[in-house]
């Protein structure tokens, strides 16, 4: 392959120059293609609308590994933790090439229950915490009012966990897109993908209303619509489905401070540092759809101020409905598929803005050396093939 920057040949049927072409100019097709491109590969980034303004505009930008762990989700905790570790070094060399700093925020989160139940359940995922030998410390109500004294009265217990971060998504998308630029790649915004082009068993460019793109090799990136790309065969298709989150932006005053993320039962409040504080999120299985509906507005400002009960007076910025990628187990999509030239980066679910840093080196390092960290294996696409299927392709 040749990895000249220049993109001179836009026939399908000649290998020659061909770009990596990506389908979806979310966080992940951005931060793919702008590791690409500053390697100095050819790089296309095709959106369906504005890049960035899909679930990655509507998310909190929580990088929180250790909170959201499972009991059944130990691979998860290490692509977390290894992602939450690259983020510094990520974000250093998107300053070098954007120009703006987008900052990582460490002030750390507190878990907070409000009751007895909430005390025991607290407990268990504190303890298992402890188990996996993560930093985390448990704290009485009092404790944890004198690290966050705006959450309730009522709070009964805590889990403080210093090591969960969290970064403005919306400033992140912005600084990608122009590292991307700078770099050489090309953005085309309002320009669906509508198929995979391929030739003798290989990937070999991409179909838009405007015509055909010659590529060397095709990303998906396409979020919760990267089930609906032409082109490839149903069954290889990645198991990616919408699940809906409806999240409020409040406005804090002057005197207004909460510095630290706070996790509560079935809201979190997350304070970013030019003043908004983001309150969230429903999540429901309503397909495409991104109503805001009275209900789950309703129970998220309820549960909000049963955990800080002075965000009453705060303005409501913002009310928007985001669609997260759900894998068929919740985990991602990433990696080489049995198609020659096509790879996916797609099923980030509630973890897309941490996972970012790792996918991007993953995958960038993936095509251009062949090199995979290993930090994706239980995560590759491959996984979803019916059994002996493993080798299918065109
Ligand atoms: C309410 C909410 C809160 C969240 N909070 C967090 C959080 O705190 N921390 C965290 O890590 N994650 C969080 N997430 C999850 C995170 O936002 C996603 O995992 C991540 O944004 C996925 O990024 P993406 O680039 O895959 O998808 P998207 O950002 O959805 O981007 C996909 C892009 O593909 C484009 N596209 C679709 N079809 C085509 C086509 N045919 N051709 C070209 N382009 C196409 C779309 O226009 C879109 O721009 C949250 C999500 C939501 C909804």
């Amino acid at each position: 392959m040749d990895w000249s920057p220049e993109v001179t040949e836009r026939n399908p049927g000649d290998s020659a120059q061909r770009p990596v072409c990506i389908v979806g100019g979310g966080v992940i097709g951005l931060a793919i293609g702008w590791r690409l491109a500053r390697k100095g590969a050819a790089v296309e980034v095709f959106d369906l609308s504005t890049a960035g303004r899909g679930a990655s505009w509507a998310a909190a930008g929580m990088l929180a590994p250790l909170s959201e762990v499972g009991f059944e989700d130990e691979g998860f905790l290490s692509l977390g933790r290894e992602s939450l570790r690259l983020y510094p070094q990520f974000l250093e060399e998107l300053k070098e090439d954007a120009g703006v700093e987008v900052r990582l925020d460490t002030q750390g989160t507190l878990i907070i229950g409000l009751d007895r139940d909430d005390a025991e359940r607290l407990r268990r995922l504190c303890e298992f915490r402890e188990h996996l030998g993560l930093p985390v410390k448990w704290l009485s109500g009092t404790e944890a009012r004198e690290i966050e004294p705006l959450v309730s009265p009522r709070t009964s217990s805590a889990i403080w966990i210093p090591d969960d971060h969290q970064v403005d998504n919306r400033a992140l998308v912005e600084a990608l897109k122009t590292a991307l630029r700078k770099c050489g790649g090309t953005l085309h915004e309002n320009r669906p993908v509508e198929a995979v082009l391929n030739e003798e068993g290989r990937v070999n460019g991409v179909k838009t209303e405007e015509g055909e793109i010659g590529a060397a090799c095709v990303v998906i990136a396409a979020g919760c619509w990267s089930k609906q790309i032409g082109g490839i065969p149903k069954e290889l298709l990645p198991p990616v489905r919408p699940v809906k989150g409806q999240i409020i932006t409040l406005r804090q005053d002057k005197l207004y401070s909460l510095p630290h993320v706070i996790r509560a039962p079935d809201a979190y409040l997350v304070p970013k540092g030019d003043g908004r504080i983001i309150l969230g999120a429903s999540e429901e299985e309503m397909g495409f759809d991104t109503t805001i509906t009275a209900g789950a507005v309703y129970r998220l400002l309820e549960r909000g101020w049963w955990a800080v009960p002075s965000i009453y007076d705060l303005e409501i910025q913002e009310i928007v409905a985001g669609l997260r990628p759900g894998s068929r187990d919740h985990d991602p999509i990433v990696g080489k598929t049995t198609i020659e030239g096509l790879y996916y980066a797609t099923g980030h679910y509630r973890h897309g803005i941490l996972l970012t840093p790792a996918t991007a080196f993953e995958v960038s390092d993936l095509i251009l050396e062949g090199r995979s960290s290993g930090v994706f294996a239980p995560f590759g696409p491959t996984r979803f093939l019916p059994a002996g299927e493993s080798a299918v392709g065109w």
